[in-house]
């Protein structure tokens, strides 16, 4: 293998960038040729492809979003449009690929594969929703930004005595929501994976203020449905001045966490590896640290799993 390409793919995710570079660099470390793909499938299709040098990667490793940008395209979903995706990786004499983005674009992945490119998946989304792998590459960050807007969202809780409902992303995964309710003492967490029980929620509320508390924090994931409601309910049951925030696309940028940076570079070099190697329609992850890879169409028959336990852990050291 000669000439390899990397492009970013789905929503994006802090860092993609890091990932990137590895791909860059680990390639060059390999003397191969690399190419950068921009947006996605549709730069694809429309030949918006460009040699990369060492400096084209260089002072990115901390930047959120990606440099390649990012696309969703519907005419790849076609046969004429992964048609003319492998005609102009063809032309570029591109043989391996290096996909960096969310299930959706594994499976666009596959299409190239079953042409004959080579392709190795890389997970990059804040929802952690990937099954095969731990963590995907921007999930810890925007964990991070969530418990940093919680903390300032606590002052304001407390100062006026009021309960917060605050919505998180993570589409159909509760892990955003698990981990900064966890991170942030929130009160109760509500997930898509679990039952919730509004009683249980309610008395958990009043007999936090018995005690005197303040102010309570509850965590609703975007895919239980609007917070709004929820709050709506609970301001109605409990009476308490309660308010709701949604804290949206601030929870997609920012400079990934050095864990994000680590496990972006260590992802994107593996994804070389495996092209090198002659490996195609694989995705690289990690499990108990260590970098792992798996078929991708065995990876997207399972079902990512939230971690139960950490959910019940939230819950008994929030009682
Ligand atoms: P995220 O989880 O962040 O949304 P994703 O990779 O799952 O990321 P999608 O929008 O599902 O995001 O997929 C990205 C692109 O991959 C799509 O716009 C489409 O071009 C391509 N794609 C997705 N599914 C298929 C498929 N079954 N066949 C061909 N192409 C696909």
């Amino acid at each position: 293998m000669k000439r390899i390409a990397v492009l970013t793919s789905g929503g994006d995710a802090p860092g993609m960038n890091a990932a990137v570079r590895a791909v860059v660099r680990k390639g060059f470390y390999h003397e191969l040729e690399v190419f950068g793909i921009y947006h996605g499938y549709s730069g694809l299709i429309n030949g918006e492809i460009e040699k990369l040098d060492l400096g084209s990667v260089g002072d990115i490793i901390h930047r959120g979003g990606t440099i390649l940008y990012t696309a969703r395209s519907d005419e790849f979903r076609t046969p004429e449009g992964q048609a003319k995706a492998v005609e102009q990786l063809q032309k570029h004499g591109i043989e391996g690929l290096v996909v960096i983005g969310g299930d959706g674009s594994f499976r666009g992945a596959q299409k190239l594969i079953q042409h004959g490119i080579a392709a190795i998946g890389v997970p990059g989304t804040i929802d952690n929703d990937i099954p095969g792998t731990d963590f995907t590459i921007g999930f810890d960050t925007a964990v991070n930004t969530v418990i940093d807007a919680i903390d300032k969202i606590r002052d304001t809780a407390t100062s006026h005595e009021r309960t917060y409902i605050i919505e998180v992303m993570g589409r159909n995964a509760g892990d955003i929501a698990l981990w900064s309710g966890l991170a942030d003492g929130a009160e109760s967490i509500i997930i898509p994976e679990a039952y919730y029980n509004m009683d249980e929620i309610i008395e958990r509320l009043e007999r936090g203020h018995k005690r005197g508390k303040k102010h309570s924090i509850i965590i609703v994931a975007e895919g239980v449905g609007s917070a709004v409601e929820f709050g709506n309910k609970i301001k109605e049951r409990t009476g308490f001045e309660t308010r709701v925030t949604v804290l949206g696309h601030i929870q997609r940028g920012g400079s990934p966490t050095a864990f994000d940076r680590v496990l972006a570079s260590r992802l994107g070099a593996e994804a070389v590896e495996l092209l090198l190697k002659g490996q195609s329609g694989r995705m690289v992850g990690i499990r108990y640290n260590q970098i792992i890879s798996l078929d991708i169409d065995e990876a997207l028959m399972q079902k990512h799993q939230v971690d139960l336990a950490l959910y019940q852990l939230a819950s008994i050291l929030a009682i």
